[in-house]
């Protein structure tokens, strides 16, 4: 069985709109597909409606990637079965929303500051749903200001950078909370790509399976095997599940659907009690 549990569409950052990734991951062969927007559920029922009327059908999972913060450090957590029309949940991530929105500004301010002509319109005919980085990165690249997406991250967006703005994210273990009270699991998500010493990945992991946290990614096509023996030593020492996906944002030459993404037998899935 083909399992991916990170992927994104036109409702946050990705390329694809929900229709369009539903039919890449038929082509893929992908069996089970969580779709996990940047703070927003908006694409699930539009996914699920249009999987069930094609063949084959692909199992949706209900998903979103919570922006939060913890010790100065941005984690990001996935909430996998989440309940997509719980009302307190989408009022919480409505709060996100509004976040991402104020950050946009602040974001802007700070560009135009740096003397880079951009304005909120420009990253609004880009964004559908939730604006993120991404769109940001995006405009940067239409512009020429930027060659490619990494270059408006290690010069404009990333942390540090001249146009970085902390953003007010909710708590990470308010944010596990969150997605248990909709019903749905708690995981980290890549633990690998935070800039972050392994004694604090511990603290992390530590803090995040006291807060009821279920499970931690722990493969990914481009995950070093020293890094991912790493990992799943400090979910196994915290009890926590193992998590797979692709955190496919638009089809290129590195990424796609459900490639690579078998989990080691030394670690239990996050899925086990799915009755998949
Ligand atoms: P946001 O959630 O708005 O802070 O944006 C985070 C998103 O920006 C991530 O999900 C990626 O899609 C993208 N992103 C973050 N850091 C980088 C990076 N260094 N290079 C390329 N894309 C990045
Ligand atoms: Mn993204
Ligand atoms: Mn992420
Ligand atoms: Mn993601």
């Amino acid at each position: 069985m083909k399992i991916d549990l990170h992927s994104h569409t036109t409702c946050s950052d990705g390329s694809l709109s929900p229709q369009q990734l539903v039919m890449r991951a038929q082509q893929m062969q992908v069996d089970v597909l969580a779709i996990t927007d940047h703070d927003s559920v908006a694409a699930i029922q539009i996914a699920r409606d249009y999987s069930q009327q094609s063949a084959p059908v692909v199992n949706i999972i209900s998903g979103t990637e919570i922006s939060t913060r913890w010790h100065g450090f941005e984690i990001h957590i996935l909430g996998l079965n989440v309940n997509e029309n719980d009302e307190m949940f989408l009022n919480r991530l409505a709060s996100q929303q509004q976040v991402r929105e104020q950050r946009a500004h602040d974001i802007l301010e700070k560009l135009n500051k740096a003397g880079v002509a951009v304005t909120l319109d420009d990253v609004q005919s880009l964004a559908d749903g939730v604006i993120s980085r991404g769109h940001f990165a995006q405009v940067l690249v239409n512009k020429r200001i930027c060659s490619h997406h990494q270059q408006a991250f290690t010069q404009y967006l990333g942390k540090g950078k001249k146009a970085y703005v902390t953003p007010k994210w909710v708590g990470m273990a308010d944010a596990v909370a969150w997605i248990k009270e909709a019903g749905g699991q708690a995981v980290i998500a890549h633990p690998y790509h935070y800039d972050m010493t392994t004694k604090w990945l511990r603290r992390l992991a530590a803090d995040f399976s006291a807060a009821g946290g279920e499970g931690m990614e722990v493969q990914h096509p481009n995950l070093a095997k020293d890094k991912q023996t790493l990992m799943i030593e400090i979910a196994l020492e915290h009890d926590l599940l193992g998590s797979a996906g692709s955190d496919f944002h638009s089809p290129s030459r590195w990424t796609e659907l459900g490639r690579r993404l078998e989990l080691p037998v030394s670690i239990e899935p996050i899925w086990r009690d799915w009755g998949l």
